[in-house]
């Protein structure tokens, strides 16, 4: 590569290896990672492992619902537990369990689940077009030809009960009964609290033989748990004093989410080497905060049906248009034009309010009722996020191509 077009490229590889060093392993601060020590979450790592150790003398642990909000060590806790379970069969020569592990936030449909639970003991079912049941009889056949114990572990369980009910659990937590030679335990993981009230109470109770929260992490506990990180991760002299403490700080504020205090602290680290930086600094991880929270206002956007969004763009526009406060009337008749534009059925101004209090319960739109006009109550909207996204997200949307020249107006 000796042509002047590689001249740039060869320079910044050059300044990158010659920068000082800040990320010494980076798998490390991905949140996929399980370290071999989780601190602060003895209490729950032990009261698994009770439940889970009668497997070692051939029992049937009791089914198990691990529930607490994201980012508070469900899942590395369970995977953890599980990984030292299986090593300790091994060891005292026993045949290890099977484990399924399946993320019901990807596979969230009953049949997927059951396609997904199948291939883990060798069958293979077509993607589409059996039966659910005739692929349940399936995995009951294939599996009850040993006499092992199978843990299927269902996290982010509360995602598969809202796309597509409890009917699986139902079946799956009654599968021993279906069994002559083989045992299953479950293991519920789920991020949502009010989980429980979605589910039958008798998948319930079976589901929750045994409960185990997960607390929101403390500041204190978060700080120890990125100090742990990091002394894997970065070198040693390449974070600045305040910078543990401010990742743990702003993960505490967001409901002590472990996972959003790793991010702060690798986003901060990438931002420090590209710079070539010789630290981290609290300034980085003051930009890190901007950037994962401008990520996460984008994923949001982009998740919203149709209607939200465009009742989102109709509040865009109309303060393209407007100087004065953008009323709920205003969005409405906007919000129609860009219908009939698109060639969509509007929907009435009483449920295009309602996306509206959406819009601010996700934070998106600040509302605030302020007259009782002649459409009842109008609220006053403002933006709660750049300009800027909204509009980028708008422009990357094919279907709203042809609505782009109420912007240039
Ligand atoms: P949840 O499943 O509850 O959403 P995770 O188990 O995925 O949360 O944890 C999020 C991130 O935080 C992961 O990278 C995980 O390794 C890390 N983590 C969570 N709790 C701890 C802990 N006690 N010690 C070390 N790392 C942790
Ligand atoms: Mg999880």
């Amino acid at each position: 590569m000796n042509d002047d077009s590689a001249k740039p490229l060869d320079k910044i590889f050059e300044q990158f290896l010659a920068s000082p060093k800040i990320i010494k392993n980076r798998d490390v601060l991905r949140p996929t990672y399980v370290p071999e020590h989780l601190p602060h979450r003895d209490e729950q790592i032990k009261k698994i492992a009770m439940i889970l150790a009668a497997a070692l003398k051939g029992g049937t642990p009791s089914n198990l619902l691990l529930y607490g909000k994201t980012g508070t060590g469900k899942t590395a806790v369970a995977k953890y537990v599980l990984k030292h379970l299986k090593q300790k069969s091994v060891e005292t020569g026993l045949d290890p369990p099977l484990i399924s592990y399946i993320n019901c936030g990807i596979v969230d449909t009953n049949y997927r689940v059951l396609a997904q639970l199948n291939k883990s003991i060798g069958v293979e079912v077509p993607f589409t077009g059996l039966p659910t049941d005739e692929v349940y009889h399936r995995f009951v056949e294939a599996l009850d030809t040993n006499s092992k114990l199978m843990i299927i572990v269902l996290d982010e369980v509360d995602m598969l009960v809202k796309k597509s009910g409890d009917s699986i659990l139902y079946d799956l937590t009654r599968i021993n009964s279906n069994l002559e030679n083989a045992r299953v335990s479950i293991i519920g993981i789920s991020n949502d609290l009010k989980f429980k009230e979605y589910l039958d109470p008798r998948v319930l109770s079976s589901l929750s033989e045994e409960e185990i929260v997960f607390p929101p992490y403390t500041a204190n506990e978060l700080k120890d748990i990125l100090t742990e990180r990091a002394k894997l991760g970065i070198y040693e002299n390449a974070i600045a004093p305040g910078v543990i403490n401010l990742c743990a700080a702003y993960a505490a504020r967001e409901h002590g989410d472990a996972r959003r205090a790793l991010d702060l602290l690798r986003v901060a680290a990438e931002l420090a080497e590209r710079e070539g930086a010789s630290q981290i600094t609290e300034r980085h991880v003051k930009e890190a905060k901007i950037q994962i929270e401008a990520d996460v206002v984008t994923e949001t956007i982009k998740g919203l049906p149709l209607q939200s969004k465009l009742v989102l763009y109709a509040i865009y526009i109309s303060h393209a248009r407007s100087t004065t406060a953008v009323m709920t009337g205003d969005v409405y008749a906007i919000y129609t034009e860009l219908c009939k534009e698109l060639h969509i059925e509007p929907l009435t101004q009483r449920r295009i309010s309602d996306l509206i209090n959406e819009l601010d319960m996700l934070g998106i739109v600040n509302a605030r009722v302020i007259s009782k006009g002649r459409y009842g109550r109008s609220k006053r909207i403002k933006l709660a996020v750049s300009r800027k996204l909204i509009r980028n997200l708008l422009e990357d949307d094919p279907r709203f191509q042809k609505i782009s020249k109420f912007l240039s107006d």
